[in-house]
């Protein structure tokens, strides 16, 4: 069987994660959270107090970049790789709203970005990878046989994230996770490097209608298209 590589960009919470794990379930292919690795690295920048009431000190962390490693177990009852910064489990620490609210300044900076795009494509040289993020078919993997470009409205969005940080016992207001994600989204895709954008041959897919069952047969068949030419 052929191999391939699967790029998935897109605004904040536009199910791109959920997709991208039955994908790489059904194929046996690893699945990679880019986003987790900027999370990771906002976290060490929080916990080592580079970012505090006074702001955020950037050239701090940028010294300490080489003291950081990011790296994913699978867990097998979860069913996905879990996050780990220098060797410790991360996973739920860094999906707060707090890391949330600080990850598109970090994820802005080139030094970060120049470290955790070489590893995410030493990842994917085997190809056998699903990766999700903001600049995964643009920048880390250009060649990759399959690029999709999800998106949804800010408001079902919002609404997704609400109820999944409701769900775990995190006290959110719905209007502050919408400021995050329209925050994010701004910011994400105005940054000077490695900004998102849609990727010319990336085909878009606006699931705000869409139920999981119909986004993950949409995809499939277009994996199967790929995984099926010549
Ligand atoms: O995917 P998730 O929402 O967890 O990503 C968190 C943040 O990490 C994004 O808002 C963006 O600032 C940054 N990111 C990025 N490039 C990626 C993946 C995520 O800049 N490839």
């Amino acid at each position: 069987m052929k191999k391939i590589t699967i790029a998935i960009d897109g605004f904040s919470s536009t199910g791109k994660s959920t997709v991208a794990k039955q994908i790489a379930k059904h194929l046996g292919y690893v699945y990679i959270d880019s986003g987790a690795m900027y999370r990771a690295v906002t976290y060490f920048a929080m916990s080592k107090g580079f970012i505090n009431e006074k702001g955020f000190d950037v050239e701090g962390l940028i010294s300490k970049l080489d003291n950081i490693t990011v790296s994913f177990k699978f867990n097998k009852n979860l069913g996905f790789a879990e996050v780990y910064l220098n060797g410790i489990n991360i996973e739920k620490e860094i999906r707060t709203l707090e890391v949330s609210n600080f990850v598109s300044k970090v994820s802005a900076i080139p030094q970060v970005r120049q470290q955790l795009v070489k590893q995410q494509q030493k990842m994917g040289e085997e190809k056998e990878i699903v990766m999700d993020g903001r600049d995964i078919g643009t920048v880390v993997f250009p060649n990759a046989e399959l690029k999709l470009f999800m998106t949804a409205s800010a408001k079902t969005r919002a609404l997704r994230r609400y109820d999944e940080l409701k769900a775990k016992g995190d006290h959110v207001s719905y209007e502050d996770v919408l400021k995050n994600v329209e925050e994010r989204d701004y910011l994400d895709s105005t940054r000077k490097d490695s900004p998102l954008y849609k990727a010319n041959e990336a085909i878009e897919i606006d699931n705000s209608n869409m139920s999981l069952d119909e986004q993950f047969s949409t995809i499939l068949k277009l994996v199967n298209s790929v995984l099926n030419q010549d």
